[in-house]
């Protein structure tokens, strides 16, 4: 009975910790990001005030990788 409660905690622990670590934010697929939070609850890439590279992919979507420091894109899209 005690390690049943013991196992309940833990389990209920773990999950608020996985709660507030993990990212915020929705991906394509409609599955929550699985990314580590930041302090305002979204990974560096769905963080609103991250600049993504401003290049497209193939698909014509727009890139959402990070850029390089100092660029505007990516080290796929930079351009020399
Ligand atoms: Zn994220
Ligand atoms: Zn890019």
């Amino acid at each position: 009975m005690k390690s049943l409660l013991i196992a309940i905690a833990l389990l209920a622990s773990t999950s608020l910790a996985a709660q507030t670590a993990q990212c915020k934010a929705t991906t394509k697929a409609g599955t929550q990001c699985t990314r580590k939070a930041k302090a305002d609850g979204f990974c560096t890439l769905h963080n609103p005030a991250t600049i993504h590279c401003a290049g497209k992919t193939k698909a014509g979507k727009p890139c959402g990788r990070l850029p390089m420091t100092g660029s505007k894109y990516c080290f796929t899209h930079k351009v020399n």
